[in-house]
């Protein structure tokens, strides 16, 4: 029997908890400053209404900013003993739980996800990694590479949309507190919580130059990654970036780590608990708009319970909430910009035309802004594109095995290797799944889970290095 539909009453989220500036510099030597650039705008992806207008940060400016860092570093940073590195970082993760709400709030207006997702994940887990880091800064010694591990210098740090705030923590935590500076750029389309940061730097009285924020769009990227004077550069986004970065970076003295792109398979084996599963599936591709470099967007499932998970998964897509991402109740938000929604649609455009079965969740897309209904594809076969290639949206392809070999061989059947997910009651099973499943992160019986201890990174195509855990200090200290 269906379940009564009922309607929820609307519960947004007030926008009055934060103050957007119509206009924003760059934050270079701790201050605002004016770029010598263009400006550009930055839109709310769920209304199109125009937030702020960002400098984009030209050629000299990205100078003036490393030049700042190096000078950080030199005079003040490197100087700085790792107990009064690690009070700052406290003080930094205070400030975040304390305008949580303010951050979570405009996260959700700058970049479309629902404000249960901004406020339960993005804003607790960003402030988690500056506290998990905090704690390392006076303990290097101990981390297991050597003595007195040294810093690498000043970083330049590019990250990406789709978790401003917390990509943002997962580079500026472990690189102060190792001992680092850095300059960070933002991504075009969300470039407000890092500018609010800017703000919690110099309400944690951090030392100038220490953190330097330069906002704009690839040239601002490529300009920061290839310049003389930086040690160390961390990347988080697609991997034609990312390749791009690692020809200029290469034969320089530049230590270099890539958090690139995904296409994780999550298998369900048939004596999985196929209600748990079901859910896991949804937090696996739904969560963010499937805006997740490790979202679970190849689904395996073992053919004898294929139909049986299909059917449930298609009843609990329709319970979906899609609409006002400000609402608390609303489970599915804007897609981020009109060029991700072009590329989704193109994607699963080609899905249809090379043969695979669609259907998508039957919800009513607002008229304002940039919307796709969960969708899921059955009929498809390795070959096709929607199993392939990363569509960084709110789709999910099935497909079938019989024997866990065939789940082994599909789910390495891809150029990348960032995350995949087990589904069974058998725990033999899962430590012979997670042994063979080439991925940097292979979750049981759950999915998208993550903890500032536990170090993410990828394999192949999804890039090297690791970030979180003890692993993640490595990339930002002097040690092989
Ligand atoms: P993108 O590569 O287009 O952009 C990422 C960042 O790089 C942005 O700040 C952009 O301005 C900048 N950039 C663009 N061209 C550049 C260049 N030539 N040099 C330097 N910087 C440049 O990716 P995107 O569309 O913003 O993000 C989506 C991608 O990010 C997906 O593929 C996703 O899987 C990946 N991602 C990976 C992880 C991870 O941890 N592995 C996390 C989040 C996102």
């Amino acid at each position: 029997m269906q379940p009564t539909p009922f309607e929820y009453a609307p519960a947004p989220e007030s926008r009055a908890v934060v103050d957007i500036a119509s206009s924003y510099g760059l934050y270079i030597d701790g201050a605002f400053v004016d770029g010598t650039g263009r400006r550009f705008k930055t839109v709310n992806p769920a209304t199109e209404e125009v937030l702020a207008e960002v400098a984009e940060a030209s050629g000299g400016d990205v100078d003036r900013a490393v030049k700042a860092a190096r000078h950080a570093y030199n005079r003040v940073w490197s100087k700085t003993s790792g107990r009064d590195r690690g009070k700052y970082l406290f003080r930094i993760a205070r400030i975040l739980q304390e305008r949580a709400r303010e951050f979570a709030v405009l996260e959700t207006l700058d970049n479309g996800k629902p404000i249960k997702e901004s406020r339960d994940v993005d804003i607790p887990l960003a402030a988690a990694h500056f506290f998990y880091h905090a704690g390392w800064a006076d303990k290097l010694s101990y981390a297991g590479f050597g003595s007195d591990p040294k810093p690498l210098g000043v970083a330049a740090q590019v990250i990406p949309w789709n978790f401003p705030l917390l990509m943002l923590a997962w580079k500026i935590a472990p690189a102060l507190a190792a001992g680092n500076t850095v300059v960070l750029k933002p991504a075009e389309t969300t470039p407000l919580t890092a500018l609010l940061f800017a703000e919690v730097c110099e309400q944690a009285d951090l030392p100038p130059g220490v953190v330097n924020i330069v906002t704009g769009a690839g040239a601002t990227g490529q300009a920061l990654v290839e310049h003389a004077d930086v040690d160390k550069v961390a990347f988080t986004g697609s991997t034609e970036v990312g390749k791009a970065i690692a020809r200029a970076v290469a034969g320089t003295r530049k230590r270099l780590t890539l958090e690139l792109g995904g296409k994780a398979a999550n298998v369900i084996f048939d004596d999985a608990p196929i209600d748990q599963a079901v859910e896991g599936i949804v937090r696996g591709i739904f969560f963010n708009q499937g805006h997740v470099c490790c979202a679970g967007s190849r689904l395996l499932v073992q053919e004898t319970v294929a139909d049986e998970v299909v059917e449930r998964l298609k009843r609990r897509l329709t319970t979906l909430r899609l609409g006002d991402p400000m609402d608390k109740n609303t489970d599915i938000g804007a897609i981020n910009s009109p060029e991700q929604l072009e590329r989704i649609r193109t994607l699963t455009g080609i899905g249809e035309e090379e043969g695979a079965t669609r259907w998508s969740a039957p919800c009513e897309l607002p008229d304002r802004g940039y919307w796709f209904a969960p969708t899921l594809f059955t009929d498809v076969s390795q070959a096709h594109r929607i199993a392939r290639d990363e569509i960084f949206g709110p789709v999910l392809s099935v497909l079938t095995f019989r024997t866990p070999d065939e789940a082994i061989a599909k789910a390495n059947n891809t150029p990348y290797g960032l995350s995949a997910g087990v589904w069974t009651e058998k725990g033999s099973r899962i430590l012979r799944m997670a042994n063979a499943v080439r991925a940097g992160v292979v979750w049981a019986n759950t999915f998208n889970h993550f903890d500032p201890a536990s170090p993410f990174g990828g394999y192949k195509e999804s890039g090297f290095g690791r970030e979180g855990g003890r692993h993640g200090l490595a990339a930002y200290l002097d040690v092989a």
